[in-house]
């Protein structure tokens, strides 16, 4: 049956809690700390003394691994703590605390005998397996930083990666598996080495028997070997200061070149520990289920870390949402009683070309809600993704940088309604501000757009630096707007009188067309109202006239709908009337036109600018994180062809 959720924090008002946050930021956070285990107590709560850069629960001891594994193995050793699920290799294992925590020590045991210290690097290139949380998971228990990178990129985006993080080991496996269809990493990882001016001391391999590959000798180590080996080992866990780095993370490089996040370790554990509570709401003993990759950074904190410190079992799916049908989820949500799931609206929108029908085959009476994030959850999908599940679909909006939810609906305080269309309000702890990007002055009325920004300190979890670049830190992130130090997010919004934010787009992809100023989302939002459309992506395109004009690449729920010039035409022009009708004729895109697949990286992300750059002639960039290059293409030959 489903429950209410759990309150936390006894009736007092979101308002309230929020103010307490801002206003009395040291108490409140001081609360919040007492979440998790902390070896030494902290001295100080946080020193902003070097701003932008703040140190969170200063002088405290404490350990990532520790709280997400050991003090729940202790408590409640039998409780399912990972749940492994491959429709890829038709497997499915589920560990308890107790045997999370005998793997990760074996783990630990292993990363140590190949010569990783407390602060040195090991690189993750894994798919979706055990393995890959038991060597993140073991890099947080013995102080080494943990850089993860999505199973199966390129090389040379890999080779970028190597020689950034310089690690001391790689933990990587023989390949990785997509709808059925084996992808070989070894060879990947073997040419991003050779590229790479850094050499790793070892490369740790987990051979899952999907194919045979080639071992260099003296550097390639069997993990299954390595295993047996340490089988007995008992690593105790490393006690680090609150501000030691727990692991570097890219950003998804939608904009240009992915940024190196750095994260702390005591402030990402509180964060997390309390976002749970407040915004997530599952429970100790539940099971939570993010449909996310590990290479992203929901995936670290919401697969990984987060349901795991809040003593929540967590599901890590390797496969498609479509695969063996578009029902697997949902199977999943009846078959392991998840009661909080957390996917992408991209996901939503793969669900949405779907049969509504395998939303409902199974019981989802365990499930609470299904929070989505990572882009812009237009109102259509957000509408028919919560009646097909019968669920509360809940929006929010953070970046890899923040770590989590910058703007949300906090029920976990007071249950708030959600607006469609809107992730919610400012999340306790962000002092959230709108501001006009000509005068740099804070917007106070509603509905006038700006950049999205938040006055610093930024509050635990968020970044503490670029990794090994404070100046980019400071010059990218605090110097944007103009006469102001303030942390920019570089999104562009719009606040209404109750408080709610609209997410209007990127900074970087606002089209101005003869003066006015247009969130790429706005326009898409109103192509995806129109019935037949699954999918759209607008970007501005010089015009000698206009400065912009807008141009639509849509995707159709049946591509059949525009088979032939005609149709086609027909359909855009279908299309343009319910933009004017809604928007208005400045808005109207010059184009709108039919792709099959949509240029994205492999977070899902639209990658609006490669879009725009074809569209204008231009080179598209730094490609290095996107998902399908044949989806650029099919745009460049629509774009030649006229
Ligand atoms: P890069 O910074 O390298 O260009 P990126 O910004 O896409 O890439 P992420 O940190 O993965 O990298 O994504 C954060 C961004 O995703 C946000 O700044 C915002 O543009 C978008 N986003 C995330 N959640 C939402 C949401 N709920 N609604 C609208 N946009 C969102
Ligand atoms: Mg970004």
């Amino acid at each position: 049956m489903s429950q209410p959720a759990p309150t936390a924090t006894g009736g007092q008002t979101y308002a309230d809690f929020y103010r307490r946050s801002i206003e009395d930021r040291d108490g409140f956070w001081r609360e919040q700390a007492a979440l998790i285990d902390w070896e030494q107590p902290f001295d100080q709560v946080c020193d902003d003394s070097r701003a932008p850069f703040a140190r969170w629960f200063v002088g405290g001891r404490t350990n990532l691994c520790h709280n997400a594994v050991d003090r729940h193995a202790l408590a409640h050793p039998d409780r399912a703590a990972l749940i492994w699920v491959s429709t890829e290799v038709d497997r499915e294992i589920v560990y308890s605390f107790a045997q999370l925590q005998a793997e990760v020590e074996r783990m630990a045991a292993i990363l140590v005998s190949q010569g990783v210290r407390q602060g040195d690097r090991v690189l993750v290139y894994m798919p979706m397996i055990p393995e890959a949380a038991f060597a993140m998971l073991a890099c947080a228990r013995i102080g080494a930083l943990h850089s993860v990178v999505f199973g199966g990129f390129a090389s040379h985006s890999l080779a970028s990666r190597i020689d950034d993080a310089e690690p001391t080991v790689i933990v990587s496996a023989d390949a990785g598996s997509r709808g059925g269809k084996v992808v070989p990493y070894k060879p990947l990882l073997d040419d991003a080495i050779a590229l790479a001016r850094h050499k790793p001391a070892a490369v740790l391999m987990v051979d899952r028997g999907l194919v045979p590959f080639e071992r260099v000798a003296g550097r390639d180590q069997d993990y299954a070997a390595l295993r047996e080996q340490f089988r007995e080992v008992r690593v105790p866990v490393t006690w680090l200061e609150s501000s030691a780095p727990s692991y570097t993370l890219y950003t998804s490089g939608t904009t240009g070149k992915p940024k190196g996040v750095q994260r702390d370790t005591g402030g990402y554990c509180v964060a997390l520990a309390a976002s749970m509570r407040h915004i997530y709401q599952a429970r100790p003993g539940e099971t939570f289920f993010s449909t996310s990759d590990i290479g992203w950074v929901v995936g670290h904190s919401y697969i990984i870390y987060g349901p795991l410190i809040n003593g929540t079992a967590t599901v890590l799916y390797e496969g498609l949402p479509t695969r063996p049908d578009a029902g697997i989820w949902w199977q999943l949500v009846e078959k392991y009683k998840v009661t909080v799931m957390f996917s992408a609206p991209t996901a939503a929108r793969v669900l949405k070309k779907q049969d509504p029908a395998f939303l409902t085959r199974y019981d989802l009476s365990s499930l609470r809600s299904l929070f989505l994030a990572g882009e812009p959850l237009d109102e259509p999908t957000a509408t028919w993704m919560a009646q097909a599940i019968g669920k509360p679909v809940i929006d929010n909006y953070w970046q890899t940088e923040t770590g989590w939810p910058i703007l949300a609906v906090c029920n976990g305080v007071e249950p708030a309604p959600t607006k469609f269309g809107s992730p919610g309000k400012a999340v306790y702890g962000f002092d959230v501000r709108l501001i006009d990007e000509t005068t740099a002055e804070e917007i106070t009325e509603p509905g006038r757009k700006g950049v999205i920004a938040v006055e610093g300190p930024l509050p635990p979890g968020c970044l503490q630096t670029v990794w090994r670049d404070d100046e980019r830190y400071v010059k990218t992130y605090w110097s944007s707007i103009h006469g102001r130090t303030m942390y920019s997010t570089f999104d562009w919004g719009v606040k209404d009188a109750d408080g709610y934010f609209y997410i209007l787009g990127r900074t970087d992809d606002v089209i101005n067309v003869a003066g006015h100023r247009l969130g790429t989302r706005e326009i898409e939002e109103s192509i995806s109202s129109h019935a037949a459309v699954a999918e759209v992506a607008v970007v501005g395109v010089a015009d000698a006239l206009k400065g912009q004009v807008a141009v639509a690449f849509a995707v159709l729920k049946d591509p059949s709908r525009a088979a032939g010039d005609e149709a086609a035409r027909a359909l855009e022009a279908e299309i343009l009337k319910v933009v004017d009708g809604q928007l208005g004729a400045v808005a109207r895109p010059a184009r709108v036109r039919f792709v099959h697949v949509l240029p994205k990286t492999r977070s899902g992300k639209l990658l609006r600018r490669a879009i725009q750059a074809v569209c204008e002639g231009r080179d598209p960039g730094d490609l290095t994180t996107m998902e399908d290059p044949g989806a650029l293409q099919q745009v460049k030959d629509l774009v030649q062809a006229g």
